[in-house]
């Protein structure tokens, strides 16, 4: 069935729009992944990761660029702003994309831990910080500890 005749279920994108997808599926085996690649390849502690059928995932605006990370996957980010966006083992049938680039990241929940020997100590204890929301102008931090 042509893309544009179908209704998408979940929708994400770049920090820049310029690149732009769509999700017919509601994505299977959510998870965090630890792994040291993952922890790269993001910038983050872990990757969230929102894996699809490759049928059921359409790049709706502009197309990621796509960096090797091993012999096995490549992963998709936008070559404007940077943001990653997917990950997919290159001769799979399912696409990952990055649960913070959905436009609403709550609207899937991980379910599994992957990689966990890489996993960061402090993770455990996020829920006892401080809680801060982010300011005007998107400005973050600061408090008392600045
Ligand atoms: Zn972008
Ligand atoms: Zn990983």
């Amino acid at each position: 069935m042509p893309a544009r005749t179908r209704t998408p279920l979940l929708t994400g994108g770049c920090q820049c729009g310029a690149v732009r997808y769509a999700l017919y599926a509601a994505p299977e085996r959510v998870h965090l992944c630890h792994c040291r690649m993952c922890q790269r390849a993001t910038g983050g502690p872990f990757a969230a990761l929102a894996p699809v059928r490759r049928a059921d995932m359409d790049w709706t605006r502009g197309a990621p660029s796509e960096r090797r990370s091993s012999a096995h996957a490549a992963r998709g980010f936008c070559a404007a702003c940077g943001t990653p966006l997917s990950f997919r083992h290159l001769d799979g049938d399912w696409i990952d994309v990055t649960i913070g680039s959905l436009d609403d990241p709550d609207a899937v929940a991980p379910r599994f831990n992957y990689g966990v020997e890489s996993r960061v100590a402090w993770l455990r204890r996020i829920d006892a910080l401080p809680d801060r929301e982010t300011g005007p102008g998107g400005v973050t931090g600061g408090g008392e500890d600045a």
